[in-house]
């Protein structure tokens, strides 16, 4: 099966087809074979295309995209051309988007018809900042391509829907928490999937007999525990805004703070809100940049307050390291993905300096040389024989995304 994967953020778009080996033994479909990928970046001014196949990179550069829906326009029209270069149909034969909030009401990939699309739409109230962007690659992709193709909604709370209740539920009022549906979602739950599954290969291990701890540091970031290869706790929540420290969110606060700021700042509820989710996190701590090279940077050259923004940073990572290690009962590997985790070894040394205890021993060597994975591979970086072994893996959302797209249409051909 050939199918498109959109990854659609507020001013970006992602994409990649892939397709699937469906005549390969055991586990047919596994095996993807991406053909073409690329992204759109700085959509609105003047966009970033970027366009390669097989991995080679056959179009670079800067062009005015507006909207969404030109984004798509401008993809399928470099698909197309590509395609017929090669002399080879196109022939993609769904679609799988990337919804960052599935509610309670979405589990498990669902594909999009009317009802489903509004239900989506409804729920953008619940992530505003980031529900918008998926929304718009649905609706440019519906524009460009029409509704007769399958079209799958994946989302990020999917895979955090095994989280017990005891992980998952805030200690406020019951009732009015079942009201207003309050409870931890999770997030990031395709890029954590992705880290899992791409870990288990590289230690040639089955997914389901592995504890791991996925540790995704990006601008946004969070960590997750995942037992035999359901998620059982993740440090995001309610919103993307709880758990590790971010490039421009503050993470886990006392819920106190609102309050205080509102009476002493004069702050309005949206304000504060504003304040935690773009004017915290590292940009707030080193008031210099939410970039965690230029704080690497300042902190060499003496800059305190960039030392302070990384140290808690690094803690903060350590401290729900720890904290997963006693949910799963001890893990068999931490593996690092992100921007952040994918390509920087003095950080990754920082949060697992000191780890010892819980037989976390890093290879420096190993570490250095992990810096510039191609998405889907990933490397061991602790010591042969380290009882807790340490992985950096190149999170593949897309295939992720094309894989449960995948399975959707042939497990549930039409679930609307
Ligand atoms: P997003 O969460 O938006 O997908 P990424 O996963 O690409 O972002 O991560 C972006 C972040 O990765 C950047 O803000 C930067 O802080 C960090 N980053 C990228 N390269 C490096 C590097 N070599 N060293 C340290 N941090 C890096």
């Amino acid at each position: 099966m050939k199918v498109l994967a959109i990854n659609s953020g507020s001013s970006s778009l992602k994409f990649k087809i892939v397709e699937f080996d469906e005549t390969a033994g055991g586990g047919a479909g596994r095996q993807a074979n991406v053909r073409f990928d690329g992204s759109i970046e700085n959509i609105g001014s003047a966009a970033r295309l970027l366009f390669r196949r097989s991995g080679t990179t056959i179009f670079e550069n800067r062009c005015a995209v507006a909207t969404h829906a030109e984004a798509v326009r401008s993809m399928m029209q470099m698909l197309e051309e590509s395609s017929r270069e090669e002399g080879r149909a196109l022939g993609i034969e769904a679609i799988g988007h990337r919804v960052v909030h599935g509610g309670e009401q979405f589990q498990s990939p669902v594909r999009i018809g009317e009802d489903v699309f509004a239900e989506i739409e409804r729920l953008a109230e619940l992530a505003p900042l980031h529900n918008p962007g998926c929304i718009a690659g649905i609706k440019g992709a519906r524009a460009v391509m029409g509704s007769d193709i399958p079209m799958v909604a994946v989302f990020d709370t999917g895979f955090h829907r095994t989280i017990p209740p005891q992980a998952a539920t805030y200690a406020i009022d019951l009732d009015l928490a079942r009201k207003h549906g309050i409870h931890r979602y999770g997030f990031h739950g395709i890029a954590h999937s992705s880290l899992a599954g791409i870990c288990a290969a590289a230690a040639n291990r089955p997914l389901a007999s592995l504890r791991l701890v996925t540790v995704h540091l990006g601008n946004g970031c969070s960590a997750t525990a995942i037992d035999r290869g359901r998620s059982v706790d993740t440090s995001m929540g309610f919103t993307p805004l709880e758990g590790l420290v971010m490039g421009t969110r503050s993470g886990d606060l006392d819920p106190a703070l609102v309050g205080h700021l509102m009476r002493h700042e004069g702050l309005t509820v949206d304000e504060v809100e504003r304040f935690f989710n773009e004017r915290s996190g590292l940009l707030g701590l080193s008031g210099l940049s939410n970039d965690m090279r230029d704080l690497l940077a300042e902190e060499a050259k003496g800059d305190a307050r960039a030392g302070l923004a990384i140290a808690v940073f690094c803690y903060r990572v350590r401290k729900y390291i720890g904290s997963y290690l006693a949910v799963l009962g001890g893990a068999d590997a931490l593996v690092f993905g992100g921007g952040i985790g994918e390509r920087s070894a003095i950080i990754r040394a920082r949060i697992c300096d000191g780890m010892a205890w819980c037989g976390l021993r890093l290879d420096p060597l190993r570490n250095v040389a992990a810096v510039n994975l191609a998405s889907g591979d990933a490397m061991k970086i602790s010591e042969d024989g380290a009882p807790l072994a340490c992985y950096v893996a190149g999170v593949d959302e897309e295939v992720e995304i094309a894989r449960a797209t995948r399975e959707c249409i042939l497990n549930r051909p039409s679930s609307e």
